[in-house]
């Protein structure tokens, strides 16, 4: 992937810290990091360099997007033998994969084949765009789907198919993981206040220049114009958002999202509209969103809390939309509601 990258950014300035901020293009999105830091004391190029290097190296290991990844090299290969990943690899493997056990499946990283039927996921020269797959296209598709034919291991990392034809797309969870490791390095180049965004998920930690927590937006769950559901504080946590209102297409009346039931082969199509999920690493919250909003409100709800996520919930009840939180949720987020 090339990257287009602009110049970090000096956005406020106080008497003994600032405020830098550094932006970027990566896996199809953007993202924007802010950083707090005593003036002088950090070569925003040079961070900026490396934040670069994480994501070119992570886009090489788990993109579905270029056709030489290691996730491409491994979707191509045959079912039976271990292949050899980085371990940054086969760790969110292995973090997907456990928590596709505790929602029955809902989170599937082998759902690839249903993805492009859909129309979604990397190009495919298909012209058909915006027409439903036929069912029999479907059903062929999901003989090919079904995260329990894939197996990882750590020591040494490796995946393995149990059948050929079991595709990996980590596109729910490998940003998150992206914005860990971007957190990471902000810790080891000895920051503790800065957020990190990366396709609208996040991870903040410490406190603003102003010494207030990072605020992040919720939006409301509207196709058109960008509104604000809530604010939510974070220190040392992370949040993402999974929504049907933002990667869909329309055909005849119906809308056909991006993210798939396994179960079914199809978009979700419920009333839930927006999943929204803090916990303290972004991989994991990146990972939570996606499964619960296919359960939908019910499901979703219940697996949330059986688990202890922090998830809130909106869905569309006629023109207006209803918010249920988990007992997780409430216990640790700080939100502050805005006006409907
Ligand atoms: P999320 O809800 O977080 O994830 C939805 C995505 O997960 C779907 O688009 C689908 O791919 C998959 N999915 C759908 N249903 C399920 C399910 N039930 N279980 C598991 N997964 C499911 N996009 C580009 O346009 N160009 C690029 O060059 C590009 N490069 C990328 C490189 C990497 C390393 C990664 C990880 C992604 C890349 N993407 C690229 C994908 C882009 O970033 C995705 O659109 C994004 O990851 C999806 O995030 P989201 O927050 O919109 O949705």
């Amino acid at each position: 992937m090339r990257f287009v990258l602009l110049l970090g950014l000096l956005v406020a300035s106080g008497a003994r810290a600032e405020t830098l901020a550094l932006r970027g293009a990566t896996m199809g999105t953007t993202y924007h990091i802010k950083f707090v830091a005593e003036p002088g004391s950090i070569d925003a190029a040079r961070l900026q360099a490396d934040v670069e290097k994480v994501l070119a190296e992570i886009d090489r290991q788990m993109s579905t997007y270029r056709p030489d990844s290691e996730l491409i090299r491994f979707n191509r290969a045959p079912a039976g033998e271990w292949f050899a990943v980085s371990a940054a690899t086969a760790k969110v493997v292995a973090a997907a994969q456990a928590i596709s056990k505790k929602t029955d499946g809902a989170m599937d990283v082998t759902v690839g084949p249903l993805v492009r039927l859909w129309h979604f996921g990397p190009p495919t020269g298909d012209d058909n765009k915006f027409v439903p797959p036929t069912d029999k296209a479907i059903a062929a598709a999901r003989k090919r789907v079904g995260y329990q034919n894939l197996e990882v291991r750590m020591k040494p990392p490796a995946l393995r198919k149990k059948i050929d034809d079991i595709e990996v797309d980590l596109s729910s969870i490998a940003p998150g993981y992206a914005i860990d490791r971007l957190a990471r390095l902000m810790v080891k180049r000895g920051l503790k206040n800065f957020m990190v965004e990366l396709g609208g998920e996040v991870r903040a930690a410490g406190r603003r220049q102003d010494g207030q927590p990072w605020r992040i937006a919720v939006e409301r769950p509207s196709a058109g114009e960008r509104e604000l559901q809530s604010s939510v504080a974070l220190d040392n946590a992370s949040i993402a958002t999974a929504g049907d209102y933002r990667k869909f297409f329309e055909h005849q009346g119906r809308r056909f999202s991006h993210i798939i039931d396994p179960a079914t082969g199809r978009p979700v199509e419920h009333s839930l509209a927006s999943v929204t999920v803090v916990a303290d690493t972004c991989m994991a919250a990146d990972g939570w969103d996606t499964p619960l909003l296919v359960l939908g409100p019910e499901r979703g709800y219940e697996c949330a809390k059986k688990h202890n996520v922090a998830a809130m919930f909106i869905w569309r009840d006629g023109k207006k939309y209803d918010v249920r939180e988990t007992p997780a949720w409430r216990a640790r987020v700080n939100q502050r509601q805005h006006a409907q």
